[in-house]
């Protein structure tokens, strides 16, 4: 019997959520972020579900290109954090995997010989993670043509560290520094866009965006939530209301006694708490719903179960469906409640709940 504590997944949303990238991307094509699970909706799900209108796909990781191919899926997989190990470039090579390479260590493990993959080349523009700076640009341009492997770049990788504010000028630096240090390779190609650069107007994301949170239709804008931007939600987390009680005014409900009824509330316990994922942060006042109607949570959240307030709901009994985040309460509430933003609750969600999708 499935557990009734689940993450529903809406992938007829989630197709939604890509297009609107594609349709924001404009010229530019969108290749699907699909890291981390999937942002925690699971990554065999949602690839074939975006499997006839994405082009590529991109992931973190080697594993994760694996379980696309595990998947049945052929189109090509960018690998944002290019390779953690010299071997790891062959096998992208036969698996059509294209890895991001950043460091001077890994164009030692091209020049080691064997079959060299498609790659990109990562310009630090002023994230400063990861990436060439761009006046090492043209060593390291010369250094790929000496060992023969120029063909096989596809072209340049940045990513904004700001993009998420629209009062930042970062973006636009970082626009203007990436212009320039690719300018004299123009015949390459060109990827810059997170979702969040999709929202900002005139912002080019010249050939290939990679839309993540958005296509999850979590929002990638500071002070928007994803429906404002247009964007469906694509999880629905819900569990089981397992009892209700009604607590006298005066006592205290759950760990610490931290909340305490100020008259008689007639409450519940819900069948999810931080060991499936639920942001322990979220405190009393953080909204939940029962049946497209607003509750709120009460007390600190235990690792199994959390408490709500009846007084909006009076019919609700046990048994009844509880919405943790979904349609009625958008995942972006609920991070803004806890501290955080949707991509940690949505990459949280533990294996302990099973994502059902339809
Ligand atoms: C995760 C990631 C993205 C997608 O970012 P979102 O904000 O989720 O759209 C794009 N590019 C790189 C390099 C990433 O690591």
């Amino acid at each position: 019997m499935p557990r009734s504590t689940t993450a529903r997944i809406d992938l007829n949303a989630l197709r939604n959520n890509y297009c609107t990238a594609r349709e924001r991307a404009g010229s530019a094509k969108a290749m699907a972020v699909v890291k981390a699970d999937g942002y925690g909706h699971g990554i065999a799900q949602v690839a074939s579900a975006l499997a006839d209108v994405a082009p590529k796909y991109a992931v973190a990781c080697i594993e994760e290109a694996a379980a696309i191919r595990a998947a049945g899926l052929a189109q090509p997989v960018v690998l944002l954090q290019g390779v953690h190990a010299a071997g790891d470039l062959a096998d992208c090579a036969q698996q059509n995997f294209e890895p991001v390479l950043h460091g001077e260590h890994q164009l030692n493990w091209l020049e080691q010989g064997g079959h060299a993959p498609d790659f990109w080349l990562k310009v630090n523009t002023g994230m400063n993670r990861l990436g060439f700076r761009p006046n090492e640009l043209p060593a390291v341009m010369a250094r790929l043509e000496k060992i023969g492997v120029g063909g096989r770049l596809h072209g340049f990788v940045s990513h904004f560290a700001c993009a998420d504010d629209a009062e930042s000028t970062m973006t636009a630096a970082q626009t203007a520094t990436f212009e320039t240090a690719t300018a004299p390779w123009p015949q390459l190609l060109k990827s810059v866009g997170n979702s969040a650069a999709h929202f900002i107007s005139g912002q080019p994301l010249f050939d290939w965006s990679r839309p993540g949170i958005m296509l999850y239709g979590g929002s990638p804008v500071v002070g928007k939530t994803g429906p404002e931007l247009g964007l469906e939600p694509v999880m629905t987390l819900e569990a089981p209301l397992i009892t209700t009680r009604v607590v006298s005014a005066g006592e205290s409900v759950g760990y610490g006694g931290a909340w305490v009824a100020q008259r008689d509330t007639r409450m519940g316990m819900v069948a999810i708490g931080y060991g499936d994922g639920y942001p322990r942060h979220a405190g009393t006042d953080t909204p939940a719903a029962i049946d497209g109607r607003r509750i709120r949570l009460i007390g600190r959240v235990s690792m199994d179960m959390l408490a709500v307030d009846l007084s909006n709901a009076p019919e609700a009994r046990e048994g009844d469906p509880v919405e943790l985040w979904g349609r009625t309460v958008g995942v972006d509430e609920v991070a803004s409640c806890a501290g955080t933003i949707s991509y940690e609750l949505l990459t949280g969600v533990t294996s302990r709940v099973p994502r059902t999708s339809f």
